[in-house]
């Protein structure tokens, strides 16, 4: 085990983790084995995945069915190109399937290999699809503050926290932010939007880009009528609305796309993460029929935009198996009725404990967050890290989420394996309650 950290240390730089910690301390899990909600680290202890991971292991771990639809498409044909004149019966399947699933109009897919990859995909094929109409100018992306898209180029300056635009050096041009309805009411976040178009030219605007629920920014969920008014204010000025369904897609939120949660559908949905569980890296861009035709009819010579990757056989292949088994396992219903509980036992919690705010879910998408005064929705001070003292003592119970700290906030966010039944839900909640007791008196000492 030391030997092992040791060389993770010297050769193993982690994604989105503090290094100077890492060098000090050494990575504090190594995860050998995973089964069902459950992971194993390399001294035997089980941990239960209230993360799905990175939101993304929808079907749990552990699945051989995956891992025998890989190997079969991997003997027969691991990968081939979809580049050109080149197609593949795996890549056509799951296009297909994603498209039936997939609200509305929207029927066409773009494969990448992940969330990063499918914001940047879909922010260049919007301003083509303007460039070829002759609208070369319409190239700004409206986003919202605390969203999340992704770390390549464009993403990271659509995604709404700046941390990540300074880590770039700089964000791009022609990327802005207006504010969420969370901590307001739709009214002034439809009026920020608005102000945001007005002030820019909707004649120069590409896209407005939101995620249904802003994962990252720590599970943040609009009110019932949010995204309706954003549909309709942006079909009053002729504006694009793209969503990112990375996190919300494939059942997370009781439905298959969390925008179904509102009714409205977008001319262009983001999807990586759930499509194959995280079992192989692959992600995608599904575009409206008016979109394609455009596409279809304007676009002269090749589209200058492809990864090696796109619709890689394997990846599709695995896509498939597990959507299959989203669909016979009816995890997307199991997702809506143990997310119901989830936030029932939430609610429970919350009664009981004199820190703990606001907590919401929608599915099995939820968060909790801790504050010093409920009544007067006060923060803990930031050096008091209350939410990382409660991640560390639900580690030590065995239990992963995930904390959000965001200027004052301390969020706990929680996004397990959709087939999480009631009895683990309910161990789970057990250990969340001694959990946040347990920094309760330490706080309150
Ligand atoms: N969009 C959302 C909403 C996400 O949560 C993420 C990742 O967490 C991404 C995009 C980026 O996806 P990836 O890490 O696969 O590039």
């Amino acid at each position: 085990m030391e030997h092992l950290i040791e060389l993770d240390k010297k050769h193993f730089l982690h994604p989105s983790t503090s290094i100077q910690q890492q060098q000090e301390q050494g990575s504090k899990l190594l995860v050998e084995s995973g089964e069902g909600i459950y992971l194993k680290d390399n001294q035997g202890k089980s941990y239960i995945d209230a993360m799905s991971s990175l939101w993304n292991v929808h079907i749990g771990h552990g699945r051989t069915e995956l891992a025998e639809a890989a190997a079969e498409q991997m003997k027969k044909l691991a990968f081939s190109s979809a580049f050109s004149t080149f197609t593949h019966e795996p890549g056509i399947r799951l296009a297909e399937k994603i498209a039936k699933l997939s609200p509305g109009n929207l029927n066409t897919v773009f494969f990448t290999s992940g969330g990063s990859e499918s914001n940047d995909t879909a922010i260049k094929l919007i301003r083509h699809y303007w460039k070829i109409q002759g609208q070369p100018e319409r190239r700004k992306i409206v986003a919202l503050k605390r969203g999340y898209h992704g770390v390549a180029a464009a993403s990271t300056s659509a995604t709404g926290i700046p941390e990540f635009w300074e880590m770039a050096g700089h964000m791009m041009t022609d990327f802005i932010h207006a504010n969420t309805s969370y901590q307001s009411t739709t009214e002034a976040a439809i009026q920020s939007l608005r102000e945001k178009f007005e002030a820019e030219g909707p004649e120069t605007i590409a896209a407005f880009m939101a995620e249904p629920i802003q994962g990252a920014g720590g599970v943040l969920i609009p009110p019932k009528d949010y995204f309706q008014e954003v549909r309709k204010l942006c079909d009053e000025y002729g504006i694009p609305f793209i969503a990112d369904e990375v996190i919300t897609g494939f059942g997370r939120t009781g439905t298959m796309f969390g925008l179904e949660n509102w009714g409205v559908v977008p001319d262009m949905m983001t999807f990586a993460k759930g499509v194959t569980s995280g079992y192989m890296p692959l992600g995608g861009v599904v575009i409206s029929e008016p979109i394609h035709e455009v596409l279809k009819q304007k676009s002269e010579g090749t589209l200058f935009h492809g990864f090696t990757y796109s619709g890689h056989p394997t990846a599709t292949a695995v896509g498939l198996k597990n959507i299959e088994l989203i669909e016979k396992e009816g995890l997307v219903e199991n997702a809506k009725k143990i997310g119901a509980k989830m936030l029932e036992g939430f609610n429970r919690i919350k009664e009981k404990l004199e820190i703990v705010g606001e907590v919401r879910a929608m599915g099995l998408l939820g968060a909790i967050e801790l504050v010093k005064d409920p009544a007067a929705n006060e923060n803990f001070s930031k050096e008091l890290n209350a939410g990382p003292k409660v991640i560390e003592e639900l580690h030590k119970r065995g239990v992963i989420c995930r904390g959000v700290t965001y200027e004052n906030s301390n969020i706990i966010c929680f996004a397990p394996p959709l087939i999480m039944t009631e009895a683990q839900l309910d161990d789970v909640l057990e250990k969340v309650y001694e959990s946040i007791l347990s920094v309760q008196q330490q706080l309150m000492r």
